[in-house]
């Protein structure tokens, strides 16, 4: 998933408006940021499909670190406090650990069951599956988008983030619906490095413009 979380980072900014918007798009991301450097590190390991771009068919073979409930969001209590020490508010710490928190309940959602619960050897893994209905999930994902979006944004920022979140869910269109492109990533490494640049544009564009 991808915008569905951003979607969720407005919603908590507009609870929580003395959190930086910035800071909360990071943390609404943390599971992807962290995964996208840990598989190039040989921590955790993906088998993409190089002839097809379809989410369905990524192979998350290993992820406990970033994609676990439990031991994700102990790192993510960590970075958290860090940041809040920085900053220098106490409430930063919370709300970046939810928005870690709803990246992984967002992902059991559209995840096969590959998405592990404690982080540990022998964990039971859980995951609704609505990938394997690409078109389908498309959908859910724009349409949650857009009404969490309109219901919590205004003006100018909501005209911004619409358009944002329209243009990066067109670019992830061939990741949900059966085309003949190729994968853009060739390995799990470019795939990794993919998820880090979609990611961290999403952020740095939605913290200038929002
Ligand atoms: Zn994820």
């Amino acid at each position: 998933m991808f915008i569905g979380h951003f979607a969720v980072a407005f919603l908590l900014w507009r609870l929580f408006p003395s959190v930086p918007l910035p800071v909360i798009l990071v943390s609404v991301s943390f599971p992807d940021l962290l995964w996208s450097l840990l598989v190039p590190a040989g921590v955790e390991k993906v088998r993409i499909n190089p002839d097809s771009a379809l989410q369905k068919l990524i192979v998350f073979e290993k992820y406990p670190y970033s994609h676990s409930l439990v031991l994700t969001n102990l790192f993510s209590l960590l970075v958290g406090a860090a940041i809040a020490a920085v900053l220098n508010n106490p409430l930063v710490l919370p709300i970046f650990v939810l928005g870690s928190v709803s990246h992984w309940i967002l992902d059991t959602v559209v995840h096969l069951k590959d998405l592990p619960i404690l982080g540990f050897n022998g964990d039971r893994k859980v995951g609704a599956g609505l990938w394997k209905r690409g078109p389908l999930s498309f959908v859910v994902e724009y349409a949650f988008y857009i009404i969490v979006t309109a219901l919590v944004l205004s003006g100018l920022s909501l005209v911004y983030a619409l358009i944002l979140g329209t243009v990066f869910q067109l670019i992830n269109l061939p990741s949900f619906i059966s085309s003949n492109r190729k994968n853009m990533a060739k390995t799990s490494n470019g795939y990794a490095g993919l998820a880090l640049v979609g990611f961290g544009a999403f952020t740095i564009i939605a913290s200038i413009l929002i």
